[in-house]
């Protein structure tokens, strides 16, 4: 998006978006995220969670248009879109196709407590009305980190989540968290993470890396000593042993974050050893990003 870009003027807040969503046009379905409990997250804390009303929704269609008719895709914000009634979000996606003659794509993050209130059938309609991508955080694929950092779903939830959206035969991307589970349970965050991806077998993932940023609740935890947060040859090592046990049948591999301290990409299985050589590498030239180019 430009500066003084009409986008500006209809956003409510910092919005954020996946790293792949760079050059979509940003259109904020909900404002804030339905849970809001997670213990390393600040994204939304300054805003109480709404759905935006299909008239709220074409208000801010109009005010972009002139500059945004052409857009191919669209990603729903914030936090957890999916949270939306399916009758709702369909009737909001058959609006953008309208009003957008050439979308290609609408994306949205959903949690596996929104995918699970979905039926196949609805999820299927969403595919249908233009819905080709959803995003799912992870975070960790340890049960003991995911009930630590207050995420609402076990491995169990987002390993279902994943079959019900492939089921359904929308694209799933999963985002996960490096240094989650500190220093403390680096091996475990490691190996249960690569068996709940190899379950999911999302056709996208990647990682971010944790950073703590006050006043989420996570920062008591470092100050207090019971979690150690990674230093960068650490978090990279976590990522290798992540890689090592992959097995996807077909996933496009990025770890691309701003919040990350080198930037690997490829695409499972065939690159798998490709990747692991570019981690060697980050781990050797020891120029990791350094941490006031890090960021959210
Ligand atoms: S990590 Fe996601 S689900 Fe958790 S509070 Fe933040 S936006 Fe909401």
């Amino acid at each position: 998006m430009r500066l003084g870009d009409p986008v500006d003027r209809i956003h409510e807040g910092t919005v954020y978006r996946p790293p792949s969503e760079a050059t979509s046009l940003i259109l904020q379905a909900t404002i804030g995220c339905s849970h809001r409990t997670c213990t390393f997250c600040v994204s939304y804390i300054d805003r109480d969670f709404r759905i935006k009303s299909l008239d709220e929704m074409e208000r801010d269609v109009r005010a972009v248009l002139p500059h945004y008719r052409g857009a191919t895709r669209i990603f729903l914000a914030d936090g957890d879109a999916l949270a939306i009634p399916a009758p709702q979000l369909l009737d909001l996606l058959g609006m953008l196709r309208k009003n957008f003659p050439r979308l290609e794509r609408a994306s949205i993050y959903g949690s596996p407590g929104n995918i699970r209130k979905k039926t196949v059938a609805e999820l299927r309609a969403l595919k249908e009305a233009g819905l080709g991508i959803i995003y799912i955080g992870l975070e960790s694929g340890s049960d003991a980190i995911l009930r630590a950092v207050k995420k609402g779903a076990l491995s169990k939830d987002m390993i279902a989540a994943a079959k019900k959206v492939k089921e359904a035969g929308i694209p799933l991307s999963v985002i996960w968290i490096l240094g989650l589970g500190g220093r403390e349970r680096t091996e475990e965050h490691a190996r249960e993470t690569a068996r709940v991806l190899n379950a999911m077998d999302p056709e996208y993932a990647g990682a971010l890396t944790l950073m703590v940023v006050e006043p989420a609740p996570i920062c008591k935890e470092v100050e207090e000593g019971r979690l150690t947060l990674l230093d960068p040859k650490e978090s990279l090592q976590e990522l290798r042993r992540v890689v090592e046990k992959l097995e996807l049948s077909n996933c496009i591999f990025r770890v691309n974050h701003a919040s990350n301290y080198a930037n690997i990409r490829g695409t499972l299985p065939q690159d798998k050893q490709k990747i692991l050589a570019q981690i060697d590498e980050a781990l050797g030239r020891s120029d990791y990003r350094p941490e006031w180019m890090r960021g959210l």
